[in-house]
């Protein structure tokens, strides 16, 4: 590889100590433990249009989360929102990734002790982007499911909380580009299939949809595609689902923020079904975008912002009141 190679930082705003930033200027300390032990909890939501997708399910998850990692943060989820709308309307995205970050951060003494450390919020906007490239969402994706490597047991690192131990993922990754796959799903020990780097599974099985119950992060777009599959009264199983019933399945396809319901047609080289984008996947994903603009399901940037614009000055920053514990 070169050396005269540069990273590419896409356009995008950052929220690091209290100041916004263009991506590429955003630094951490080098010795955050977010960074250095994977010590963090982090969670995506998406802008379309210029509204937020199912906001209030993400800080559920994010705000569980944060509490769940013996994590604190002077942000309530007001304080939070107007950062991250605030992240948005500066980078002047219409189409974005908002991800917010609570890491462990640093102690303020020499300590190995995590109860010491002072914990660290960061945020960033940035383009939206896709698992799948446009000609994978129309032909559906080549995915592997993976030999050499499992996915680290729930029993170790719980999968539920969105977390940054993805050394799994990435080998997985690895296999699946030497067999000519594009992507690559993980089972647990059992052989049961969990998730791939960023993504849920769904199976369509004896006309029944059905989605890994455990060992997976419960992606918003999984229980997106769940509401949806109730509302066209499709039956789901969320239920354990072992690789082969997934080989055979009619219908495949993946969920994430990154892309929402995506289109699995080859497993490990062969078809799935005839090979086709089955025409229940082409529906629900129909069915998730036209949701977007839905004010059940959707938030407005400018309408959230002036919501919390009690929260931030004239310079975007937080007010105390803000940063106050709630
Ligand atoms: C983020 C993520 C998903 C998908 O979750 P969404 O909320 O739908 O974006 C699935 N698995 C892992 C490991 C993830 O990090």
């Amino acid at each position: 590889m070169s050396t005269s190679k540069q990273p590419y930082f896409p356009p995008g705003t950052a929220y690091v100590d209290g100041d916004y930033l263009p991506l590429s200027e955003a630094r951490l300390p080098i010795l955050d433990w977010g960074f250095l032990h994977g010590d963090a909890t982090y969670d995506v939501v998406h802008v379309w249009k210029g509204r937020f997708f199912r906001l209030d399910a993400h800080f559920d998850r994010f705000f569980r989360n944060v509490d769940r990692m013996h994590l604190e943060m002077e942000l309530d989820r007001d304080g939070l929102a107007a950062i991250l709308a605030e992240c948005v309307r500066r980078s002047g995205l219409e189409d974005a990734f908002v991800e917010m970050i609570c890491t462990r951060g640093m102690p303020a003494m020499p300590s190995r002790d995590p109860r010491d450390a002072i914990n660290r919020v960061y945020a960033f906007a940035m383009p939206f982007g896709w698992v799948a490239d446009e000609k994978q969402r129309e032909k559906g994706l080549h995915l592997r499911i993976a030999r050499s490597v499992t996915r680290i047991s729930p029993h170790a690192v719980d999968p539920t909380v969105k977390n940054y131990h993805w050394l799994d993922l990435i080998m997985g990754l690895y296999e699946a580009y030497d067999q000519e796959a594009e992507n690559v799903v993980l089972c647990d020990e059992a052989g049961n299939v969990t998730e791939g780097p960023g993504f849920n599974l769904f199976a369509l099985i004896d006309g029944r949809m059905k989605t890994p119950a455990s060992g997976v992060l419960e992606g918003i777009t999984r229980k997106t595609a769940i509401d949806l599959c109730e509302m066209i009264q499709l039956p789901v199983d969320v239920t354990t689902l072992p690789a082969d019933r997934v080989r055979g399945a009619q219908e495949v396809f993946i969920t994430s923020t990154a892309g929402g319901i995506m289109p699995v047609t080859v497993i490990d080289d062969q078809p799935v079904a005839d090979g086709e984008v089955g025409e229940t996947t082409r529906r629900l994903d129909g069915l998730y975008w036209d949701k977007h603009d839905d004010p059940a399901w959707s938030t407005g940037v400018d309408e959230l912002r002036r919501r919390h614009l009690s929260h931030a000055d004239f310079r975007g920053r937080p007010s105390m009141s803000a940063l106050r514990t709630p």
